[in-house]
């Protein structure tokens, strides 16, 4: 697996030591540079005279290891293709005429090299089900990597003087400032590719190197998602729909960066939106339009912000007030007043477990009767990756694994279902996530607990007395289905940030 992992995803500066022709021609594929030796994967890793042509071309050393003769052409279709045909782009970008600000802004034309160049890495992250490109100028070259199920991984290099024209390009195509280099800015486009319209949210930032880029692309289907769609478990499901019928009171989602927050609280939004609610947004960004929803984005720079935005918006008597996060004392009082005063608020808030999220308002200056008699409830929530359903079998796992497995569902067992790796899942065993949640619903004990200022442990004690199912037993239940593997688990519970 972890082989089949790499030779997935082979160094970009290893693919540059070794034509694709030679690669073909032994049955080779150069995975990683370590200092002077080349790691190449090899149908038969003692081939003398493969050995010794690799070694002459590459000008390293060079240590093989056995692979497929099928893995390794699948791994040299899929690296080389869309390489070469980048490294050809590159060759035609000048980088002095390109980036002569004024040629490209009125250059919008689709057939420079350099537009080609993005295209091809945009055309290969959607390919490659990525969620995120970066692109990150180094010391002495750029790195460009893909977000793929959550996990960053390399996938080209190129020369750095490309770095100047390929930003620029983002920038016009997202309608920013190519003149400022030196302000973090954002903006967004749209490209089709394969048929479909894929949204690109931009976000740059200067490094030392020069400008970074970070492409999220957005995949429009998120947005339209059902309660039953996220990954529930039907008596969770239950509770949520239960929470959601208040007629006033404020539910929080918890969970670091890219736990799938923004796309629960849209699933609560089109469940209230179908029963007649009114429904205002205020987002920092507004990451999906919906139709028959106000949405308003935020921007500080120009005096929008989340606290003068939901003062303004209260006026307006809506039912239902979605705010992007809470991240600051004074929205955080705002939310709170809003939902004593007869709304129902949902937002989003850093915190680690469900628990957490109680004490977390408590830290931000709100008063604990306020807490204990606003919040409604809360998710606390994490994405875990889906087992490939085409090539999973049985596989035995660490002792760490089953040890918290039996801990958590009261049986021992060895094995569990693990994807070994396929076309379908492009050599990953995974194939698109899920989410694994605990969801708190404030018991009359648990808000008097708040009142007394109870400690964490006491709270989460109570929470699960209450009939919480905690992150690791819905996680290690989604494991018993099969949908998830116990190391993914494990990995994701105890992520934070
Ligand atoms: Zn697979």
């Amino acid at each position: 697996m972890q082989n089949q992992t790499r030779l997935r995803f082979p160094q970009a500066e290893a693919l540059r030591l070794i034509p694709e022709a030679m690669a073909r021609k032994y049955t080779a594929i150069p995975l990683e540079v370590t200092g002077n030796m080349l790691h190449v994967a090899m149908a038969d890793p003692r081939d003398i005279f493969a050995l010794e042509a690799l070694a002459t071309q590459s000008q390293m050393r060079i240590e093989s290891e056995p692979a497929s003769q099928q893995e390794i052409q699948e791994a040299i279709d899929f690296n080389y293709r869309s390489y070469d045909e980048i490294e050809k782009q590159i060759l035609n970008i000048s980088p002095n005429g390109e980036t002569a600000g004024k040629q490209i802004k009125i250059d919008t034309s689709t057939d420079t090299p350099v537009a080609k160049v993005l295209r091809l890495v945009i055309d290969e992250a959607v390919k490659a089900r990525a969620s995120d490109i970066h692109i990150q100028p180094r010391e002495d070259n750029i790195r460009v990597r893909y977000r793929i199920d959550g996990t960053l991984h390399d996938m080209f290099s190129l020369p750095l003087d490309t770095a100047a024209p390929l930003i620029s390009r983002i920038k016009v195509l997202a309608n920013m400032n190519i003149a400022d280099h030196h302000r973090s800015q954002d903006g967004h486009f749209a490209v089709e590719t394969n048929g479909r319209l894929i949204d690109i949210r931009v976000g740059t930032t200067s490094t030392v190197y020069g400008e970074m880029a970070a492409l999220r692309l957005l995949d429009k289907s998120r947005a339209s998602m059902t309660l039953q769609e996220l990954g529930f478990l039907p008596e969770s499901l239950e509770v949520y729909q239960n929470m959601l019928k208040v007629p006033y009171g404020m539910i929080l989602v918890s969970g670091p960066t890219g736990a799938g927050k923004t796309t629960t609280l849209y699933a609560s939004i089109n469940c209230l939106d179908s029963i007649g609610k009114n429904i205002i947004t205020v987002e920092d960004p507004v990451e999906y339009r919906f139709r028959n929803i106000n949405q308003i984005q935020i921007n500080p720079r120009a005096g929008i912000t989340f606290s003068a935005e939901l003062r303004a918006i209260l006026r307006f008597d809506p039912d239902v007030i979605l705010v992007g996060e809470i991240r600051d004392a004074e929205t955080a009082r705002i939310v709170v007043q809003a939902a004593l005063t007869g709304h129902v608020v949902l937002s989003s808030i850093h915190a680690n477990d469900a628990v957490g999220v109680m004490l977390r308002l408590i830290d931000l200056g709100v008063e604990p009767f306020l807490v204990s008699s606003a919040l409604i409830g809360v998710v606390a929530q994490r994405m875990v990756r889906h087992v490939c359903p085409e090539c999973a079998g049985p596989v035995s796992a660490p002792l760490i694994e089953r040890v918290t497995y039996c801990r958590e569902m009261g049986e021992e067992r060895s094995e569990f279902l693990t994807g070994r790796g396929c076309k379908t899942c492009a050599q990953t065993g995974y194939l698109g996530r899920t989410g694994i949640f605990e969801i708190l619903r404030l018991s009359d004990e648990l808000r008097l607990m708040v009142l007394n200022g109870a400690s964490l442990a006491q709270l989460r004690a109570q929470a699960i007395k209450d009939g919480m199912i905690p992150l690791m037993k819905d996680g290690m239940t989604k494991v018993k289905a099969g949908m998830t593997t116990p190391s993914e688990v494990l990995r994701k519970a105890y992520t934070t940030e």
